[in-house]
């Protein structure tokens, strides 16, 4: 390519300087939210990622980046394309939404910026509403700790060529280093802008996530660790290192700033927000982090009679009557709540439970699932992440009542890389006080789901492991869902 000017789209002569920067598509290309005419294309400018200001290797001013979108990999013909502004106020981040295009197509994209062109990624539309679709196949994961191991998980989800990705929060951790890791963070705990745009730069350097993003449309929802272990709301639940309330304040708003601005999520959109798959599926991507109330009893494992206060909630009122809204609609044929924490109750034989997951906000869960059961909703399927194994749940309209109708299904993946290589056991723990726990896996990778109007094929797959590079992927164990029929 010539390195002065170069033609793209229709767009005319873009006149580039003469000595070109240096490479800036070094964290690769993402793309996400397909609706059935555009998408979400991502990229950021940062030739040098590393750098402790956050702004990766680039100065002050702001720069145009081209994007364009085409039916192949060659872009023989460019059917979407426009400029954006990289932003040093962003740190050089761009979310193009790339309207006019098909529904249920894929398509490939690519950007140009500073005289040079980035990775190609591959992405796809939505079903139009009303339209069955094709089957449609998706992966989900989460925790992916870069110290805990390699995101060899991620290079497999690539190769499977899937339709959508959900990552379901923990994209990154905020620690500092910890030594004996198979690597290692850059710099102490993260607290500022600077540090958090610095973290997700070094996460984004690695090629297995790069491949990851671009092999695929992504739906995102963060986590606790995307900001603070265990916060909750406006919240911490220690406080170490110490900090005053308004350094928490501005450091809660850096990590969600970082966060937007390093995923594809769409420009000023909220993050708990439904996604239509024709007459197929609904997304609810749901937000239990920051309207949550604080953890009861302070928080961990707890025998805690707090945890079952009927006005506690994990959603906060208006998304729950916005998730109650939108499970009435009954758009698609299989709704999917995708989320951050363990859903189904799990309680030890001492009657202890996990106060930061749904079981310690009972009358929250319990709100969920009668209003789906009162809206007649057929098929509910929650995803989860968060605990760093894989589980199989039926979801009980009494669960101290084993015999209490099943009334949904909850599917949670395991770990990209968090609490290390794992074992092969599969045996389900507290299986004698909770029944309706039905599987369970000790390896790190991802699940994937092959969406039919009929059924749902479950496949749980694991790396064998994370500590060394390049193992293999294998299914540990399949179910099916069938339409109408709740639970495994
Ligand atoms: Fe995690
Ligand atoms: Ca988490």
């Amino acid at each position: 390519m010539d390195r002065r000017t170069f033609v793209l789209g229709g767009l005319g002569a873009v006149v580039m300087p003469r000595r070109a920067a240096a490479y800036p598509f070094s964290l690769g290309v993402a793309s996400g939210e397909p609706a059935p005419d555009n998408v979400v294309l991502w990229t950021r400018l940062a030739p040098s990622p590393l750098d402790a200001d956050g702004h990766g290797g680039m100065p002050s001013g702001d720069v145009p980046v081209q994007w364009e979108v085409s039916e192949n990999e060659s872009f023989g013909t460019t059917v979407s394309a426009g400029t954006v502004t990289a932003r040093y106020a962003d740190a050089h981040a761009v979310h193009a939404v790339a309207g006019g295009l098909r529904a249920d197509a894929e398509y490939h994209y690519r950007f140009r910026a500073q005289g040079h062109i980035s990775p190609v990624g591959r992405t796809r539309t939505a079903p139009a509403a009303g339209d069955a679709g094709r089957e449609l196949t998706f992966l989900f994961a989460s925790c992916a700790n870069f110290e805990a191991g390699y995101f060899t998980a991620y290079r497999r989800m690539a190769e499977e060529r899937a339709d959508l990705v959900l990552h379901l929060g923990d994209y990154i951790y905020e620690g500092g280093p910890k030594p004996g890791h198979v690597r290692q963070h850059l710099g102490p705990e993260i607290l500022t802008l600077a540090d958090y745009r610095r973290r997700y730069g070094q996460y984004k350097t690695d090629p297995d996530l790069q491949a990851a993003h671009a092999a695929a449309p992504w739906l995102v929802v963060p986590d606790d660790h995307d900001v603070e272990d265990d916060f909750a709301g406006t919240e911490r639940l220690d406080n170490i290192p110490a900090l005053s309330a308004s350094q928490w304040a501005a450091r809660r708003s850096a990590a969600y700033q970082a966060y937007r601005e390093h995923l594809p999520l769409r420009p000023g959109s909220r993050l708990y927000r439904r996604i239509r798959w024709g007459r197929l599926a609904t997304f609810h991507m749901l937000d239990t982090r920051q309207f949550r109330d604080r953890q009861a009893c302070g928080g961990l494992w707890k025998a805690c009679a707090d945890a079952n206060r009927p006005g506690r909630s994990i959603t906060g009122s208006a998304q729950e009557a916005w998730l109650l809204d939108g499970l009435a609609q009954k758009q698609g044929a299989w709704d999917f709540l995708a989320q951050q924490v363990f859903f189904a109750r799990q309680v030890t034989a001492r009657g202890m439970a996990n106060m930061d997951a749904w079981d310690g906000y009972r009358a929250s869960r319990d709100r969920i699932q009668r209003g789906w059961v009162e809206r007649g909703v057929r098929n509910p399927v929650v995803l989860t992440g968060d605990i760093h194994t894989a589980w199989a749940n039926n979801l009980k309209a009494d669960y101290a009542d084993p015999g209490s109708a099943t009334v949904g299904t909850e599917l949670v993946c395991t770990s990209i890389t968090s609490r290390g290589d794992g074992a092969a056991s599969t045996t389900v723990p507290n299986a004698a006080s909770n029944p309706h726990l039905r599987f369970y896996s000790d390896r790190r990778g991802y699940t994937r789901a092959t969406v039919g109007a009929a059924r749902v094929r479950v496949d749980f797959r694991g790396v064998d492991a994370v500590s060394r590079r390049g193992a293999a992927v294998r299914t540990i164990r399949s179910f099916t869902l069938r339409d109408g029929r709740p639970g495994i």
